[in-house]
């Protein structure tokens, strides 16, 4: 999933970003609230994880902001222990979660897939469509029972794909949740990763939607 990470602490965001990237997300980094609107305008964010105490726009502006616009992008901050006001102000503004620093990055992780469990509309931890299973936390794929290898960009792609099944999806849909900033973009990739999931899966797991894009069917059998 594509997230956005707001902090302009240089040793815990590189620190953010590495984790958020292991656990397969693709991360754009901004060290700042301004940067922050800017991206925020420009890409399509599954999640915002953003420092409040930042230069030039603090987090709880930007936040605001974003809530102005009536944006319901999940949205979790990070706090410093001793600031219970900052908390309870981010959570007013529109936050939908925080961790207070120092924090676990197991545990970021596992706060970014309820936020973005809760925000695909799926309560259930492990999605399932189309005779697919895939599990979040385990980034394990099952197709009629039988485990599924995929590489690291073939999960991602499926993963999108099944946290809005019965919805097509563009290529320029799908690019913007896969790859951050300065990531190299093939001019096929999406279909090369499309292709290799239909050999996986079989050839109706993923149905094409003619000049819409691709759609994984919420149940097999039906577009
Ligand atoms: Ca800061």
């Amino acid at each position: 999933m594509r997230i956005l990470l707001v902090e302009d602490d240089t040793l815990l965001g590189d620190a953010l970003h590495a984790g958020l990237r292991q656990a397969g997300h693709a991360v754009d980094w901004v060290r700042d609230g301004v940067s922050a609107e800017t991206a925020l305008i420009a890409e399509d964010y599954a999640a915002m994880v953003l420092d409040l105490g930042l230069p030039r726009l603090g987090g709880l502006d930007v936040l605001r902001h974003l809530r102005q616009k009536q944006k319901t992008l999940p949205v979790l901050i990070l706090t410093a222990r001793d600031t219970v006001d900052d908390r309870i102000r981010g959570l007013d503004a529109g936050a939908d979660d925080y961790l207070i620093k120092p924090f676990d990055l197991g545990e970021l992780n596992a706060r970014l897939r309820a936020l973005l469990r809760r925000a695909g509309g799926q309560p259930a931890p492990v999605l399932a469509a189309a005779g697919i299973t895939l599990d979040p936390a385990t980034r394990h794929v099952e197709y009629e029972g039988n485990e599924i290898e995929l590489s690291a960009k073939e999960y991602d792609l499926l993963h999108v794909l099944m946290q809005q099944a019965g919805r097509a999806l563009s290529r320029a849909q799908l690019e913007q949740h896969l790859y951050a900033w300065g990531d190299e973009i093939g001019s096929n990739t999406v279909e090369v990763y499309i292709h290799h999931l239909r050999r996986k899966l079989g050839a109706d797991a993923i149905r094409t939607m003619r000049g819409i894009g691709y759609v994984v069917p919420k149940t097999a059998g039906t577009p």
